[in-house]
């Protein structure tokens, strides 16, 4: 029976998680929730890099390395790869689609956040919606700008930011009475894709705003790439009957 390993930290993860085995491995890098109630055994912490990750697998006897993580965890992504090449193990990703902008969106790409900082001159409210990179810069705010900034951790309010410590998913409704309470004139995300957090861009639409979208990075080739969840679970039942 193929062991399989499942590299995760994501809502489409946990759903994967939840149909695996006994003897498989759910991963987590240890950021965030851990779940007790799965079917298969949990891992929390790194691997010590694609070498570490290679030895891991050899050592568990795992079979099938299965790439979960979030489209902007590109490290992890490529150990990945870089490992089952090493171990000669498979390795299956889930890539969800990336969002489009549509007709009356105002999107301005960034490549990383010199560039997003830049962009953003000219606002005075914006939204961060990108996790918690921006914590980091709390100190830098320009004098013309209040940040409001939406990620997994808390943070005290300063003069010039506010910390909205949250997890998705998100509603129209929710994000809707939330704009129009803070204000925003601006919204700053990644293009994160799937269902969960896209709300803020229909809003943004609804109220004319532009968003600053951080572009995806690259990630490296697998040897099957899945867009949904379910298409995922039905090869693994295909593969190990
Ligand atoms: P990253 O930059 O790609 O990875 C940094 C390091 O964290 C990796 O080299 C690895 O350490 C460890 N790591 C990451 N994911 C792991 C996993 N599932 N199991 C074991 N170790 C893991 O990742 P990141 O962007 O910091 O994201 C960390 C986690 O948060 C990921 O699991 C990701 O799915 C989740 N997440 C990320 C985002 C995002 O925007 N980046 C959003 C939502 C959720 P070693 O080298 O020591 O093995």
């Amino acid at each position: 029976m193929t062991r399989v390993l499942l590299l995760g930290g994501t809502g489409d993860a946990l759903k994967i998680a939840r149909q695996l085995r006994p003897t498989d491995v759910y991963s987590l890098a240890g950021l965030g929730k851990v779940p007790d109630d799965l079917p298969c055994a949990v891992r929390v912490g790194g691997f010590g890099g694609s070498e570490g990750l290679a030895r891991y697998l050899d050592a568990e006897r795992i079979g099938l390395v299965i790439d979960a993580t979030h489209p902007y965890a590109a490290q992890i992504s490529a150990n990945a790869v870089h490992a089952c090449r090493a171990a000669g193990v498979q390795c299956w990703a889930l890539r969800r689609p990336a969002w489009q902008p549509q007709a009356g969106d105002d999107w301005r790409f960034v490549g990383d956040w010199h560039e997003l900082i830049a962009a953003l001159a000219a606002f005075r409210r914006p939204f961060f919606t990108l996790g918690r990179e921006p914590l980091a810069h709390l100190d830098d705010i320009p004098l013309h700008q209040f940040w409001t900034v939406r990620c997994l951790e808390s943070h005290a309010d300063t003069a010039r930011s506010r910390v909205i410590a949250a997890r998705g998913p998100f509603t129209l409704d929710g994000e809707r009475a939330l704009f129009a309470l803070q204000g925003f004139d601006v919204v700053v995300s990644k293009n994160s894709g799937g269902g969960a957090t896209e709300a803020k861009l229909d809003i943004a639409r609804e109220r004319g705003l532009p968003v600053v979208m951080l572009r995806r990075p690259v990630l490296p080739d697998v040897d099957r790439e899945f867009a949904t969840v379910a298409a995922l679970l039905d090869a693994l039942r295909a593969h190990r009957p």
